[in-house]
């Protein structure tokens, strides 16, 4: 298949247009924008390549969204996918009944998982992780005789998910919409680890004295009987490729394990690969977490799948619970068999390909290639790990002084990638990079050319306009 078997009749293609615009709502909606703009439709995909309603190709920069790990196309995932839908497309997973692709699956997890982290749970997707962890957190507690167990720590900036819950967990983006969270005093934001966006005049080191002493404060005002969990990713995401000073995770670990609070890895984006590793938690950061949180890449995009991984030691509390306690907490869809299966063959490929290897080899490349960009006066930081890289724009380098949010700097950026053919997302004044780990040194080095050019065109419209 190709550009031409992907290209729509015109008036078919404005047809879905007009239809997605006039019907549906999606997620994280800017309606002003969306009413001018629409949708960019994407009618197919091949490998690490996307193709417009035209037939025109895109180099996707964003693996989908975080998650199309293995690229797209995979022959073997669609037929683990359609196998397993004609055997058997569902069946309830409530209660003492099951079906076997979950059951493989669990045990397939708890092989690739880190440490004693032997158990899960199964939902739809990242968010749904996030929230029934925090379910089975408080259960757990409770089992313990620890009931004001409850409060949460997360971290300004961080993004955990889109239930009612898991958005309020979330820091950068609750600010953004004060309708749609929670006022709790359940979750309790700490400092973002952001190192380049650290006080003025601090070093790095005297950065991660701060975040932990503030940390510990606030364990303590709080009172460490009250406080349930710590949850963060090790590299966050969505809140601007967030790298935290380094140190900073063993020393957090310190403190969660001296006052008994629960440390919650969100991989939803660093695991299955991303950073080189199944986990980036223990291989990558040294971490020992209780909760490792997945979703995304699990199934390399090609089913909704979420998964909340547990330990051993919080198993034991579960088991001896009493007859009268039940974990009310599960979805129609919790292990869902073709969900499943996709996730199966993922695993399967990810091994057979030696897909870790092959970022762990080209992950570095990557960064690199990207770091030859700060040579341009916009770009103030270039950061992240392996395939998982963040560029921050900034009107002076020096400074780290923004663009004025009218300049629009990312979304410029963004759209002059697009008309040059390559997938890279905005936040705000970042351009976020997340490709699928099967990327060559040809497609690093397409993307770094590629987004050097459009950088170098934002920063020609930006002066036009009189923002620079
Ligand atoms: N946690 C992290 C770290 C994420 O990046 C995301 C999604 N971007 C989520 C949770 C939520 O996952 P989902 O959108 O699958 O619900």
């Amino acid at each position: 298949a190709g550009a031409r078997d992907f290209a729509l009749p015109e008036d078919e293609a404005k047809a879905a247009w007009e239809a997605d615009r006039q019907h549906l709502l999606h997620p994280w909606t800017n309606f002003a924008s969306f009413k001018e703009r629409g949708s960019f439709l994407v009618s197919g995909a091949r490998g690490v390549h996307v193709y417009d309603t035209t037939g025109r190709q895109y180099l996707d920069g964003m693996a989908g969204l975080w998650c199309v790990n293995l690229g797209y196309g995979r022959e073997d995932i669609v037929e683990a996918i359609a196998d397993q839908a004609r055997r058997m497309p569902y069946f309830t997973p409530f209660v003492d009944v099951g079906s076997l692709p979950a059951a493989d699956l669990a045990k397939e997890i708890a092989r690739i998982a880190p440490g004693d982290l032997n158990h899960v749970f199964f939902t739809c997707g990242g968010s749904t992780a996030n929230d029934s962890a925090v379910r089975l957190i408080h259960f757990y507690h409770a089992l313990r005789g620890k009931k004001d167990k409850r409060r949460l720590l997360v971290q300004m900036d961080s993004y955990h998910g889109s239930t009612y819950l898991t958005h309020s967990m979330s820091g950068r983006h609750t600010a953004r919409s004060p309708l749609l969270n929670f006022e709790t005093e359940m979750v309790q934001t700490l400092r973002s680890p952001n190192t380049y966006r650290r006080p003025e005049g601090m070093d790095e080191a005297g950065f991660l004295d701060l975040l932990i002493s503030e940390m510990e404060e606030r364990i303590l005002s709080l009172g460490a009987d009250t406080i349930a969990a710590f949850f963060a990713e090790p590299l966050m995401g969505a809140g601007g490729v967030i790298v935290p000073p380094r140190g900073y995770h063993a020393r957090v670990q310190g403190l969660c394990r001296k006052y008994d609070i629960l440390y919650v890895s969100d991989e939803v984006v660093t695991g299955f690969g991303r950073l080189g590793h199944f986990f980036a938690s223990a291989e990558h950061f040294g971490l020992e977490p209780d909760i490792i949180i997945s979703a995304k890449g699990i199934t390399s995009g090609y089913q909704p799948l979420g998964a909340v991984i547990y330990s051993d030691r919080m198993q034991a509390v579960l088991n001896a619970a009493p007859e009268e306690a039940w974990f009310t907490n599960g979805f129609t869809y919790s292990g869902h068999p073709v969900v499943c299966a996709a996730a199966l063959a993922t695993i399967r490929a990810m091994e057979a390909e030696d897909i870790c290897g092959h970022v762990r080899e080209n992950g570095p490349k990557f960064e690199t290639a990207l770091k030859s960009l700060l040579d341009i006066d916009i770009v103030g930081d270039v950061r992240g790990s392996h395939f998982m890289m963040c560029v921050e724009a900034v009107a002076d380098q020096k400074t780290k002084e923004l663009f004025a949010p009218k300049a629009d700097v990312g979304h410029r950026i963004a759209d002059h990638a697009h008309e040059l053919g390559l997938i890279a997302r905005s936040i705000g004044n970042l351009i976020v990079l997340s490709p699928p780990l099967i990327f060559t040194e040809d497609h690093i080095a397409e993307t770094a050319a590629t987004l050097r050019e459009a950088i170098t065109r934002t920063r020609a419209d930006l002066k036009a306009d009189g923002f620079l």
